[in-house]
């Protein structure tokens, strides 16, 4: 024995509300990590491209304007999970998103002795959250952006970079619509926090605070999952 046992690749799911920083955490684990990232909306596109046998059945489904089955997703992402990149890890986005989803992914992981090593949640204060989007704008003319609470112009109006008067603000970050987007994640994905949380698999990541921090806090859940 040379002391190295070996273990199957990390399995991490990234919970967290559009605004939490999922992809920047994504990116960073990918470069530190090697892990590979796998959003569902990607993982069919490709296999669609690719012609897959499991491709082929989302290409009919979709063209017939109907919802891709768990089934489908589940195929996809067997063929995905089986090519050589995905040989260090995997941070899984956007699937599970249901229990039964949740469930079917562990009987799939199960096949080659895998299990989700650890499910993150980024946790956000949501007033707090309403503030920082919503607060966001940008200037028309040279795209340098701005925040009501944050990051004001020295001259109220005008663009410290150009000049320009005219700021522009998403009418996706108006407060009420930030509030109801995070409702609507919160009432989605409690049940999963509570599926994985039973499995002793949930870690719980402050997502509020500087980018770096929540990245070493995530880096030592890699790690951890990493070791076992
Ligand atoms: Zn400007």
């Amino acid at each position: 024995m040379d002391g190295q046992t070996m273990t199957a690749a990390p399995v991490l799911i990234l919970l967290g509300p559009p605004g939490a920083g999922k992809g920047t955490q994504a990116r960073m684990l990918e470069e530190k990590f090697g892990l590979v990232q796998l959003s569902t909306g990607d993982l069919l596109r490709a296999a669609v491209a690719q012609g897959t046998e499991a491709g082929k059945q989302a290409k009919a489904v979709m063209e017939a304007g109907g919802l891709v089955s768990d089934e489908i997703v589940i195929a996809i992402l067997r063929d995905r999970l089986a090519e050589p990149d995905c040989a260090k890890g995997v941070i899984l986005d956007g699937f599970p998103r249901t229990t039964v989803q949740a469930e079917a992914l562990d009987r799939l992981l199960a096949e080659t002795g895998q299990k989700i090593d650890a499910a993150v949640s980024l946790e956000v204060d949501d007033a707090a959250m309403v503030t920082r989007i919503s607060g966001r704008y940008t200037c028309g003319g040279c795209g340098e952006g701005y925040h009501d609470a944050f990051k004001q112009p020295a001259k109220a109006g005008v663009c410290d970079k150009c000049g320009g008067t005219e700021m522009k603000r998403r009418a996706d970050d108006k407060a009420e619509t930030v509030a109801s987007r995070l409702e609507a994640y919160h009432a989605q994905t409690a049940p999963l926090i509570g599926y994985y949380e039973e499995k002793g698999a949930l870690s719980r990541i402050d997502a509020m605070g500087a980018i770096d921090k929540i990245a070493a806090d995530l880096g030592a859940i890699v790690e951890d999952a990493t070791a076992h």
